[in-house]
């Protein structure tokens, strides 16, 4: 079939053909975002098929995401009409770990060998500390695990690490090269080592390294501001002096520092690559001009930009719609309604993403659109209520509601490790079927009858008598007691502490938002009418929402953090949390360029929207157990004021006091809700609870919520039509 070449460049604007027709060896597209990088990129790969000839086997394509390489495969078959299965196209793991299967014995690794994934990882480090004889407490596991993969990630083995002669770097060192060894002899490879060793691999077997040379002729990589030291290299390296190298990316949109990236890559590529046209692509094709001047404003705040002018050709659009909420919950209500009024009208789930900061916030937006029936999907990620952590406790809490939970005591029965292996656990199984008990059952049998070895037996017994402490603790406390109890005496807590920093803190935020949760939860009258206790009602909610999960095909709204929504788009973006301490991040509020990273990812979040960009702040928020005031956001005053519609409340304060004209409808709707006697600020006694005061507001008629805090029992959220409150 003849294909028309034109046909690749129809849909693009003269410098995106430009930049798809490049005869030079090299090209660096440095744009902003939504200026079609992403589509130059997948076009110049058509191109290079259709009108340069090149095989699809000669060209290598690194993406950010294994969807995006999916993603792309797919839009350059339907754009030539065939398949292209020779072409390599991944993340940077997934190409360095292809180039170690296919080469094992050149890369010096055994034909069946291993991937170590994080957890493996650091069990190994401590097997490592144990052999060198040097004590967990001074050399914590995770900060070696963390220093390892710095290392590596910036292409240094052991013996390339400076030595600085101070015994700290020196044993860190020594740690690192006994690890090493180990993986060596075990035929392990942890993720850092697939680049460093694929770097290796070519840098060190000129034969192999001319073969790949020979085969990619072009290379290609889409957002290329995020890569590391070793991946820059390895690209370089690949390249060699003939092959052309394609790189689009944007300075403005590098989020990744954390984990080493490195924006100077993409700012050196012109000094590294002789031969480079530069292209600029000026047009967003994505948002609005409002959200674009947005955006801008936000990101004009950093120093050190290249600087970029992106227009949009569409019209100003929608102003930034900002809402000031009382609290985390009156937030997710508003999200909820906004969200329901937007399906209500002609806008589809899937046109609809939230995006947040930090993983833990999914909980109440999760509850908001439960309760509306909206199906949503987390991307990339679990929903909240399944997630390890949160799991973890609820096995526990669910033993100690019923001994019986089989599925709960399998879970938690080794978690953390107490020494109960894996023959012990199938003893158990065995023995529970061979009786028809519970597995609770079976181990209580298994001990009396003295039938286990006497080490299995004591920790059995121990792990027995944790649970039955944990109900006798918890008789009468409330439930927030009872999985504070579970994460600290089951010692789970310093479980996730051994995991990386960044997984460990995301773990413990979620594990405080489910202490959120317990507090502020209300039994039914119907559940405790039916004699449930507080967890049991808990714990069947759960499971309720749980099994409420979207079809597959139905239309879904998005959930997902700021950083996994990098190169995606949606006709509507509501980013929450807009919070000084939530975002900017607490951890990046002191540090200059932690901040600017920050204004980054608010940069990335706006640029996100194409039509409709919802923003949201509370005024106050749960957090860690304690209610806090909150500022908003400084990335929310960064936006040029005419370009926002204040849905309720202000981000400039001053103002908010001299101009009361400036309330919307919506917000007085919000202070006193019509029809209905309770004010936010009213003092009010519930029957158990005692007194409070209403702190809060959401829904109408009998959806009519109150967020109560009790002087006894704290926060609550109550609904009025069941609740039987008493106006004081
Ligand atoms: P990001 O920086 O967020 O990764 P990007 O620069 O990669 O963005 P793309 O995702 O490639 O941008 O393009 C943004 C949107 O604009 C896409 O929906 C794309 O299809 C559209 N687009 C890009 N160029 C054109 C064009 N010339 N004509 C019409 N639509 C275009
Ligand atoms: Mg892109």
């Amino acid at each position: 079939m003849t294909l028309n070449t034109e046909d690749i460049l129809k849909n693009l604007n003269e410098n995106q053909t430009e930049a798809v027709t490049t005869e030079a060896q090299h090209a660096l597209v440095l744009a902003g975002a939504g200026s079609g990088k992403t589509r130059v990129l997948v076009h110049r790969i058509a191109w290079l098929i259709a009108a340069e000839y090149v095989s699809p086997y000669s060209i290598l394509a690194v993406t950010f995401t294994n969807k995006a390489a999916a993603e792309m495969r797919n839009r350059i078959a339907f754009m030539l009409q065939r398949e292209i299965r020779d072409m390599w196209i991944g993340t940077f793991h997934g190409i360095a770990l292809k180039l170690l299967q296919i080469n094992t014995e050149a890369a010096g690794l055994p034909k069946n060998f291993q991937i170590l994934d994080s957890d493996d990882q650091y069990r190994l480090i401590r097997r490592c500390l144990a052999d060198l004889e040097l004590d967990e407490k001074q050399w914590p596991p995770r900060t070696i695990q963390a220093f390892i993969n710095d290392q590596k990630n910036d292409g240094l083995r052991a013996h390339e690490v400076e030595d600085f002669g101070d015994h700290n770097n020196q044993t860190l060192i020594k740690v690192f090269g006994h690890y090493d060894d180990h993986c060596q002899r075990a035929g392990l490879v942890d993720f850092a080592e697939m680049l460093l060793r694929a770097h290796e691999l070519l840098l060190n077997d000129q034969a192999v390294l001319q073969k790949y040379r020979q085969r990619f002729s072009h290379i290609l990589v889409d957002e290329f501001q995020d890569t590391n030291a070793i991946q820059s290299a390895f690209i370089q390296l690949l390249a060699g002096a003939q092959n052309k190298v394609l790189v689009v990316g944007d300075d403005d949109q590098s989020i990744y520092a954390w984990r080493g990236a490195r924006v100077d890559h993409i700012l050196d590529f012109q000094n590294l690559y002789a031969n480079t046209a530069l292209y600029k692509l000026e047009q967003n094709y994505r948002s609005t001009q409002t959200i674009l001047d947005a955006a801008n404003g936000v990101i004009a705040n950093n120093k050190k930009r290249l600087g970029k002018n992106l227009w949009s050709a569409q019209e100003k659009g929608d102003p930034v719609g900002v809402y000031g909420a009382h609290s985390e919950f009156d937030e997710a209500f508003f999200v909820g309604e906004k969200i329901e009024s937007l399906l209500a009208e002609t806008t589809s789930a899937d046109d609809i993403a939230i995006l947040y900061r930090s993983n833990a916030q999914s909980r109440l937006l999760e509850e908001a659109l439960l309760k509306r029936s909206i199906p949503y999907q987390i991307y990339g990620g679990l929903r909240f209520f399944e997630r390890l952590e949160i799991k973890d406790v609820l096995a526990y809490s669910r033993l100690v509601n019923n001994r019986h939970d089989d599925i709960g005591f399998e879970r938690v029965i080794n978690t953390p490790t107490r020494g109960i292996g894996l023959k012990t656990v199938n003893l158990i199984r065995n023995y529970a079927q061979m009786q028809q008990s519970s597995l609770w059952q079976a181990a209580q049998t298994l001990i009396q009858e003295k039938k286990l070895t006497q080490r299995a037996a004591t920790s059995l017994a121990a792990f027995i008598n944790l649970i039955d402490e944990l109900e006798s603790n918890n008789q009468d406390q409330p439930l927030e007691q009872l999985f504070s109890d579970v994460i600290e005496r089951t010692a789970l807590k310093d479980h996730y502490l051994k995991e990386p920093p960044e997984k460990a803190q995301t773990r413990l935020e979620n594990l405080d938002e489910l202490i959120n949760a317990a507090e502020t939860f209300v039994i039914s009258e119907e559940d405790a009418a039916l004699g449930l206790t507080p967890l049991a009602a808990f714990l069947a909610q759960v499971s309720l929402d749980a099994g409420d999960t979207s079809q597959v095909n139905e239309p879904h709204v998005q959930l997902m953090t700021l950083h996994s929504a990098k190169g995606l788009e949606f006709p509507v973006v509501f980013i929450v949390g807009m919070e000084q301490g939530l975002f900017p991040h607490q951890n990046s509020m002191e540090d200059f360029n932690k901040l600017q990273e920050e204004r980054r990812l608010a940069y990335v979040g706006i640029t996100r929207a194409e039509k409709q960009l919802f923003m949201s702040y509370a005024t106050s928020r749960r957090m860690r157990g304690k209610i806090n005031a909150c500022q908003p956001s400084q990335f929310l005053r960064e936006i040029p004021k005419e370009l926002i519609q204040q849905i309720r409340g202000n981000i400039h304060p001053t103002q908010y006091v001299s101009s009361p004209q400036t309330r919307t409808p919506y917000q007085s709707q919000r202070q006193t809700v019509p029809d209905s006697p309770y004010q936010i600020g009213q003092t009010v006694r519930h029957n158990s609870f005692g007194e409070g005061v209403i702190t809060d507001m959401s829904g109408k008629g009998d959806y009519l919520q109150v967020l109560v805090q009790f002087n006894d029992v704290g926060p609550k959220v109550l609904a009025v039509k069941f609740a039987k409150l008493e106006i004081l």
